[in-house]
C-alpha cells in the first residue's frame, strides 16, 4: 500500500486526518496526522459538548425528580404527624400562661369546648388551629414523620415517631 503522504510502498496503511483530509499513512506519516473519524470532526465536537449539556441537564431533572419523591413520600404521611400527646402540650402550655380554657380559647377566637377538648385529645385540631396553637403557645405539636429526610430511612422510621416513643415512656 502506498503512504499518501510520503509515497512509500509500505505493508499496511491507516487512515488519518491531515488538514482536514483523510489520507492514507504509513506508521511513520501516521503521527502526523490526527486520528481519523468517519464523520465530520466539528460535528463531533459539537456532539460532545452537547452530550456534556445533557448529562448535566439530566442530572438536574433526576436531582429534582429525587426531591419530588421525597416530598411526595412527606405528602403521603401528611409530612408531619401530630404528636401523640398534643394535649397534654397544650394544657402545659396554656397553664404556664395563667389563662383559663375560657381566656385562651378567647385569645385565639376558639370555643372553650374545642379548647377543653384538645386539651382532653377529644378533638384532633386541623392544621390550622394546629399552628394556631403553636404560635400562641409557642409550642410544637408536630413531629416531622422522617429525619434526616433519606428516602430509604423512612420506610423504616415509618410509626417510630417520637411521639411513639413519648406513648411508651407515659
Ligand atoms: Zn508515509
Amino acid at each position: 500500500m502506498i503512504c499518501e503522504m510520503c509515497g512509500k510502498d509500505v505493508p499496511a496503511t491507516r487512515p488519518m486526518m491531515v488538514q482536514g483530509a483523510k489520507l492514507n499513512l504509513c506508521s511513520n506519516c501516521a503521527k502526523f496526522g490526527d486520528s481519523y473519524k468517519p464523520s465530520n470532526r466539528s460535528d463531533d465536537g459539537h456532539y460532545a459538548s452537547g452530550g456534556g449539556n445533557m448529562s448535566v441537564i439530566e442530572e438536574r431533572l433526576e436531582r429534582r425528580e429525587r426531591r419530588m419523591q421525597t416530598r411526595d413520600i412527606y405528602a403521603a404521611n401528611g409530612g408531619v404527624e401530630l404528636i401523640d400527646n398534643y394535649g397534654a402540650v397544650v394544657r402545659k402550655a396554656r397553664l404556664k400562661t395563667g389563662m383559663t380554657e375560657e381566656q385562651f380559647a378567647k385569645s385565639i377566637n376558639e370555643k372553650k369546648g374545642t379548647i377543653l377538648k384538645i386539651e382532653a385529645q377529644s378533638l384532633v385540631p386541623d392544621d390550622k388551629l394546629i399552628s394556631k396553637l403553636e404560635r400562641a403557645l409557642g409550642i410544637k405539636l408536630k413531629e416531622a414523620v422522617q429525619e434526616g429526610g433519606a428516602v430509604s430511612g423512612s420506610q423504616k422510621s415509618q410509626g417510630m415517631t417520637l411521639g411513639n416513643f413519648i406513648k411508651t415512656e407515659k
